[in-house]
């Protein structure tokens, strides 16, 4: 270990790591307060009134030890000034949104965002005066077309749901910065090993902790990263909606996080063998996987994800040949994939996007995103590759 110095270690160090409050010098090496009341520091006593007030530790304000030292390590794994940890990634991601928009105001999101997300911008925040259009993340030329005086973010997510999409994100912080808006990225499908967007401009990142960051199927939780002002400004919002993380929550996360440098490296690996394999199975009719050159945006993924050489994800979407039915005797005969939906964990999982994530969408719209019914959604675990091989194959038609 050459330096003392945190950030000169290898991410892989850093997720174990962990950044704390400085002033403390020893530490449990998982620690977990369970308390909701901390008792009040007699300074405190002299100030006045409501600065006093703000300054009392509890929980909903994510202000207590153990939600401030993640909030600071996950900060600090993607180079942002601060972090904050919340109950959901909707929580996560409903603050950081109004945390920008107000009524009256307007913002781009990316077509095919996480079904949550694109129902909160298309169906929640218009009864609240919050206007949208959607874009083509991919085509920066058509962005200017939906500019209003009063566009105030645009959103995107950095690998897209179901077909691993990456969109041109570089594009999207510039459009941003020219136009003085807030850049605002989902990061859960490649977490910090596979993408860092503050370092490449992002405003804010969002993540549903839920997912590949906690990684064993156990905790619900969401995390924000950006400026010190914009998450102190979250921060505030989030003290009055209720969307701070749990304490029990913080402590798992905490120790899911400490394991992803080992977990997802392999998983990522796996689903590059997986994929290559599927893709000359005569059973399979196209794999959407970003690390196959036959993708798409394979080149801007080499670009964006091939520095932190930690691969291009745990997901890959097949489509199998003979449709629906043939979709569905591969969910129902796997043995090792579980039919769930859900990613990220460290059990291999199967799912339908036509019949789960995508199917309150008309059958029309879903087939002019590239959704049939016999596309099947893989989220790649830490189980033996060979294994994995063997379930799908065995499941596939011959
Ligand atoms: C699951 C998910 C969410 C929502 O997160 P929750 O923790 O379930 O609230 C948001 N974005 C993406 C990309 C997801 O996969």
């Amino acid at each position: 270990m050459s330096s003392d110095h945190p950030s000169d270690r290898s991410l892989a160090t850093r997720l174990v790591h962990s950044v704390r409050a400085p002033e403390r010098s020893r530490h449990a090496v998982v620690p977990i307060h369970r308390a909701t009341v901390w008792t009040i520091d007699s300074q405190g006593l002299d100030d006045d009134v409501a600065g006093a007030y703000d300054d009392l530790l509890y929980p909903r304000y994510s202000n207590t030890d153990d939600p401030l030292d993640l909030g600071a390590h996950l900060a600090d794994l993607e180079s942002a000034e601060s972090g904050l940890v919340t109950a959901s990634g909707m929580s996560a991601i409903s603050a950081s949104i109004l945390s920008v928009v107000r009524s009256g105001g307007h913002l781009l999101a990316a077509r095919g965002l996480y079904g949550g997300t694109h129902k909160l911008i298309t169906r929640w925040l218009p009864e609240y005066g919050v206007e949208h259009d959607l874009i083509d993340a991919s085509d920066p030329a058509s962005w200017s077309g939906c500019l209003r005086p009063d566009t105030k973010a645009i959103y995107v997510e950095t690998i897209g749901n179901p077909l691993m999409n990456v969109a041109d994100l570089e594009a999207v912080v510039a459009f941003a910065r020219t136009h003085g808006m807030v850049s605002i990225i989902d990061n859960t499908f490649a977490t910090p090993l596979v993408f860092r967007p503050i370092e490449y401009g992002f405003d804010l990142v969002v993540h549903s902790a839920t997912k590949a960051l906690n990684g064993h199927s156990d905790v619900l939780a969401g995390v924000v990263l950006g400026s010190r002002a914009r998450i102190g400004a979250i921060d505030q919002q989030l003290r009055l909606l209720g969307g701070t993380a749990d304490p029990q929550a913080v402590y798992l996360l905490r120790r899911g996080v400490k394991t992803l440098g080992v977990r997802l490296p392999a998983q990522n690996a796996s689903a590059l063998e997986l994929a290559r394999r599927l893709q000359s199975h005569p059973g399979v009719a196209s794999v959407s996987y970003p690390g196959l050159s036959s993708h798409p945006d394979h080149q801007r993924a080499k670009r964006l994800f091939g520095p932190q050489d930690a691969g291009f994800g745990h997901m890959i979407a097949i489509d199998v040949v003979g449709g629906w039915p043939a979709a569905r005797r591969l969910l129902t005969s796997v043995k090792l994939f579980l039919h769930a939906p859900s990613l990220g964990g460290l059990e291999s999982l199967a799912v339908s996007p036509a019949k789960s994530s995508h199917a309150a969408l008309p059958a029309e719209e879903r087939r002019e995103l590239g959704i049939g019914d016999g596309l099947v959604r893989l989220s790649i675990g830490i189980e033996d590759v060979e294994d994995l091989w063997d379930d799908l194959y065995q499941a596939l038609p011959g």
